[in-house]
């Protein structure tokens, strides 16, 4: 699904497709102006808002396979932000630490079920605690699977309920990950400060941060804003703590923030 992108040369928009590593080397159609365009978002977060997406134009079976995926890229967020934090505790240089990371998940990388476990023991560490929602029926593994290897056609009903159990999983994670999600977030910034180190003089550097369902806790000034025009927009803080079900917890989300996910549409 594409997004609008304001060209930095002549402030004319064109349609991009989000790419994997969320960097964008571009050529404006119009003026034939070049830009980078670097998204402050994670993969998590994009493959949720996808689904939402999907979910809310009547794709709901669709939607389905994109709210697994991000549910599957969220555990490895868990991990990575962990681990780095546990790092940097230690006292770890922060590019070794993700050089040994990066080596050690190319051993789980293809099979979800070890990522799994990883996740679960990077919780017990970091929490003290049994990851108990992890259970099949808590993640709604059944269906999933109905959904996404037996053709399954499931009312949007369903997929919302799927979705809002996902949803409110990644949302109690994200508030006990609380600062610790930083460190995830500064492995992105390194990676586009790698990426814009090399990029050649007449390329400008755009810096967006998208809205999403997901509030994100990023490093308060430690980004890279000064070193290209940045678009920077703080998502909401987060809210008090309630006592909403899954159901109510995702509903509240879509309302607020759904139509934020409008102004993402290439128009
Ligand atoms: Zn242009």
């Amino acid at each position: 699904m594409p997004f609008p992108a304001t060209c930095p040369h002549c402030r004319r928009e064109q349609p991009v497709e989000f790419a994997d590593s969320l960097i964008h080397d571009l050529k404006c159609p119009h003026c034939g102006g070049r830009f980078c365009l670097f998204v402050r978002k994670h993969k998590f977060e994009v493959l949720f808002d996808l689904g939402t997406q999907a979910l809310l134009g009547g794709y709901a079976r669709e939607a389905v396979a994109s709210f697994a995926a991000a549910l599957e890229r969220f555990f490895e967020f868990y991990v990575r932000a962990a681990t780095l934090e546990r790092a940097a505790a230690t006292g770890q240089e922060f590019g070794a630490a993700e050089t040994l990371l990066d080596r050690t998940w190319r051993h789980v990388a293809s099979q979800s079920e070890r990522q799994v476990g990883m996740f679960a023991l990077a919780y017990l560490l970091r929490e003290g605690r049994e990851p108990e929602f992890l259970g099949s029926q808590a993640l709604g593994a059944d269906f999933r699977n109905r959904v996404i290897h037996r053709g399954y056609l499931p009312p949007r009903t369903e997929v919302e309920a799927y979705a809002a159990r996902v949803f409110a999983l990644i949302d109690r994670l994200l508030g006990e990950l609380g600062e610790g999600a930083g460190h995830a977030e500064l492995a992105q910034e390194r990676a586009f400060a790698a990426h814009l180190a090399n990029l050649p003089d007449v390329v400008v550097a755009v810096f967006e941060e998208h809205p999403g369902m997901f509030r994100a806790r990023r490093f308060g000034g430690a980004g890279l804003e000064g070193l290209g025009p940045a678009k920077s927009a703080r998502r909401p803080a987060a809210p008090p703590p309630t006592r909403l079900n899954d159901a109510q917890v995702f509903g509240q989300a879509l309302r607020e923030r759904a139509p934020l996910l409008d102004r993402l549409k290439s128009r």
